[in-house]
């Protein structure tokens, strides 16, 4: 009997002794393993490619958490030209639009577009450099 119990404390010993170790293996080996093609995906309802989730822009108005936006960045910034698409966008995505948004991209553009030479250049009309600003600040609006 002794020997009996003796001989299923070994048994149990070994299986304790085992198994974090042999679980730490396995989960590194299926680490390891892991294709890049299960990382998180998410199709562009645009464009239609299946592209990782840091191919859209986070769309921090999502109140349930972590969200992307419904079009990939390549299209995002196709499609947002001027206040008018940017507002779409936004609308699109499910995100509120606020003034303050347009506003903050602006002085963004602005300064991004102070040491532009087409922008500065003195033979472009002020309605030419308008529509340079209002493009940069709709792409600003994006970031
Ligand atoms: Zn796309």
């Amino acid at each position: 009997m002794a020997r009996a119990r003796k001989k299923k404390e070994e048994i149990q010993y070994t299986i304790n002794m085992a198994l974090p170790h042999e679980s730490n293996a396995r989960l590194a080996a299926y680490k390891a393993k892991k294709p890049s093609s299960q990382k998180p995906m998410k199709m562009c309802i645009r464009c239609k490619q299946v592209l990782p989730l840091t191919a859209f822009y986070s769309n921090k108005g999502n109140r349930e958490g972590k969200f992307t936006d419904i079009y990939c960045k390549e299209c995002a910034q196709k499609m947002c030209k001027d206040k008018e698409s940017v507002k779409k966008y936004i609308w699109d995505n499910n995100r509120l639009w606020k003034e303050v948004i347009w506003e903050k991209a602006q002085d963004k553009a602005e300064i991004a577009l102070s040491a532009n030479t087409g922008y500065l250049d003195k033979r472009i009309t002020n309605e030419q450099r308008a529509r340079k600003l209002e493009k940069e600040t709709a792409l600003k609006c994006l970031t």
